[in-house]
């Protein structure tokens, strides 16, 4: 590796965009450079806050969470927090909890682990099965992520969180972003910008990403410095059926060829999302799910949708759920 710019030490890392080299101590300098100008052009956080990160155990969200506790060091109105959700993905999910509890324990950090199992009664993989014999559409990244949101924010409140910190970085944004163009759901895209956009409702929590402007590289990078992971690499099972993972490599081909992309794609999205935002019809009611409680834009969550299909309800939220899809075809 060739040498820093800055003070010509051994470099840990090189910047493809302008092809400057850094060593550790440059890196780490430019990475808290890059997040407090996020965190500071957003307004994320404020003076007093109970940041809630979400926590998978993977290295961005071991890197957020190591990076804000860092932070937190010098403003004594914020305490961290950390939330991880089980999904019961077997040979997968067990690894990336003890990675997690390696960190929190190291750095005294309070935490709180719950399932999937605990709260909707069978683990993903189990859901996974039973979706199968029920003959259902869906694919088990979809009631993962339907579920994994939907207790992120129920239990950050329980915890008495003011804000959700999660981890996505530059690249998972856009491809959400791309994801969400694709599919022509616009009301999805409104709401996935660095600070949670139009939801406005006293049982949501609201969201930041900080990481939202540097790329999966630097977390990685970053990850690797701070000691957050270990050297094995666990892949969760399911992946292949994420659609992510084409636009992954897609996105990764044309920054390959056209450098800055990336960074490109991102003020594109702030751009569509500021033009949607004015856009009253996209903005949409934010009510209660009529079963559990929890905000929704539809009668029914997705999560209790999900649950009635899943035929993992109670006698009695089934007798609702049937009652308003009687006449729809959800
Ligand atoms: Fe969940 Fe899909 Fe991610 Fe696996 S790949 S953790 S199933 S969203």
């Amino acid at each position: 590796m060739a040498k820093c710019v800055v003070c010509g030490k051994p470099g840990v890392y090189t910047d493809r965009l302008t092809g400057r080299v850094l060593c550790k101590k440059h890196f780490l300098e430019h990475f808290d450079r890059k997040v407090r100008r996020t965190i500071r052009r957003y307004e994320m956080l404020g003076r007093r806050e109970h940041i809630v990160v979400a926590t998978s155990g993977g290295k961005d969200s071991l890197s957020l969470l190591h990076y804000l506790y860092g932070l937190s060091k010098n403003v004594p109105g914020w305490r961290i927090s950390a939330l991880l959700i089980d999904e019961g993905i077997k040979g997968y999910r067990e690894y990336t909890v003890k990675d997690m509890l390696r960190v929190v324990e190291d750095l005294g950090i309070p935490y709180r682990i719950v399932s999937f199992k605990e709260y909707f009664g069978l683990t993903l993989d189990e859901i996974v099965e039973t979706g199968k014999k029920r003959g259902l559409p869906y694919l088990p990244c979809s009631y993962c992520g339907v579920f994994r949101r939907y207790l992120l924010n129920r239990i950050a409140r329980e915890m008495g969180a003011t804000v959700l910190a999660t981890a996505h970085n530059l690249d998972d944004t856009i491809q959400t972003f791309l994801l969400n163009v694709l599919r022509n759901s616009w009301e999805r895209v409104v709401r996935q910008g660095p600070v949670t956009g139009i939801i406005d409702h006293p049982k949501f929590v609201r969201r930041i990403k900080p990481f939202v402007e540097v790329t999966e590289k630097e977390t990685a990078t970053y990850a690797l410095l701070q000691g957050l992971v270990m050297p094995e690499f666990y892949e969760c099972p399911y992946v292949h059926y994420n659609v992510r993972v084409s636009i992954r490599r897609f996105i990764n081909e044309l920054e390959e060829r056209h450098p800055g992309i990336k960074y490109s794609m991102l003020r594109s999205m702030l751009t569509v999302i500021d033009l949607l935002t004015k856009n009253h019809s996209l903005k949409g009611e934010i009510s209660e799910c009529r079963i559990c409680g929890e905000p929704s834009s539809h009668e029914i969550c997705r999560a209790c949708f999900y649950r009635y299909k899943l035929g993992i309800m109670e006698s009695r939220e089934m007798v609702v759920a049937e009652e308003v899809f009687k006449h729809k075809k959800p």
